[in-house]
């Protein structure tokens, strides 16, 4: 449920009115717009007397949320979440452009890769160390060694980290180094991860379970936010379908989808929804057309050798191309590229 407040609302009615809710025994969560305030009330749907809290003054009115989603939804927050990551912006007028490999391999590797990030315009850096893998006689990642070096390369070039969390017990270790935590797309719907995440108050990139729909990844990052995080950006990495010409199959729908369902901010991962190299230039620039608000993208600079991913890893020169690919587009639908 949430309550509109009047334009001309005051702050002891809306104090009055956030009183009043958690009286009743519920969380009163407040989106303060330009416009007007709105207060969410968070909590078990028992029912409550609608008329007397649109009695109170300052309430213009009180609207029940029908979505299955709460936190995430524009209802509740009208205008958009900007997500800050050491100085870089994901969600507002600036598209940021994330790229690494998939997995930390080595120390050179990564140092590498990231000066090669930078240099050809990416705004943060990305590169797993606990790796989701299916085979459990793939490559695992380096673990908290590969941390070291991520922390070695952001020293060196100053992009900001992302980088992937598995389990509850590496949530801690992973906000240690990491700017954003990842959570990826096998573990969307693992609740007390999630929570886990919320708790951490770091941000989150919470990549689209690959068999969930929209609906339940957003009541997914409904876990997080729910937990008083709401720093969560949302990744649409492709889902399953018949079609098997491709890895996966980018929905490029969702962008649009989400933009109206939800004021978090989206960004595409062209890598893994295609699964090849070959068509990662092509699907990028279909995201930053569709609106989203940035890429993560998988670089490595000798894909042939690479440990996890490398038949959809591109090159650096490539990459090179696909950032001044994304500015043009970006500035052909009123946005610009995010430069770190
Ligand atoms: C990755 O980012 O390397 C990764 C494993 O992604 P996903 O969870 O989307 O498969
Ligand atoms: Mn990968």
């Amino acid at each position: 449920m949430i309550i509109v407040m009047k334009h001309q609302a005051n702050a002891k009615q809306v104090a009055a009115v956030v009183s009043r809710v958690e009286n009743l025994g519920y969380r009163a969560h407040l989106s303060e717009g330009e416009e007007r305030t709105i207060i969410g009330v968070i909590g078990d749907e028992r029912p409550v007397d609608l008329n007397q809290l649109e009695l109170m003054d300052g309430v213009e009115k009180v609207l029940q949320v029908l979505r299955p989603f709460k936190l995430p939804s524009r209802e509740m927050h009208p205008q958009d979440t900007v997500v800050a990551l050491n100085g870089v912006k994901i969600g507002g007028p600036e598209i940021v452009i994330i790229a690494g490999p998939c997995s930390v391999e080595s120390r050179e590797q990564l140092l590498e890769t990231a000066h090669a990030v930078k240099e050809a315009g990416g705004a943060a850096l990305r590169g797993g160390v606990f790796k989701p893998r299916t085979s459990p006689y793939s490559f695992q990642g380096l673990g908290e060694e590969g941390l070291q070096y991520l922390a070695e390369a952001k020293e060196a070039t100053g992009l900001p980290i992302v980088t992937e969390a598995m389990t509850i017990e590496q949530v801690s270790l992973v906000a240690r180094y990491a700017d954003v935590i990842q959570i990826g797309t096998r573990n969307m719907q693992n609740f007390p991860l999630l929570s886990a995440v919320g708790e951490s108050g770091h941000p989150v990139l919470l990549k689209r379970g690959m068999m969930s729909t929209i609906e339940e990844w957003l009541m997914a990052a409904d876990y997080i936010l729910s937990k008083n995080n709401p720093h969560v950006i949302l990744c649409e990495r492709g889902i399953r379908t018949f079609e098997r010409a491709t890895r996966s199959t980018t929905d490029i729908n969702a962008i649009p989808v989400l933009k109206e369902l939800t004021h978090l901010p989206v960004i595409l991962d062209p890598s893994h929804s295609t699964g090849k190299s070959a068509y990662v230039r092509a699907v990028a620039r279909a995201g930053v057309a569709a609106g989203a608000d940035g890429l993560i993208v998988e670089v490595h600079v000798r894909p042939e050798e690479a440990l996890s991913d490398g038949a959809q890893s591109i090159k650096p020169e490539t990459f090179a191309e696909l950032v001044h690919e994304a500015q043009v587009l970006s500035e052909a639908v009123g946005r610009k590229l995010a430069k770190h």
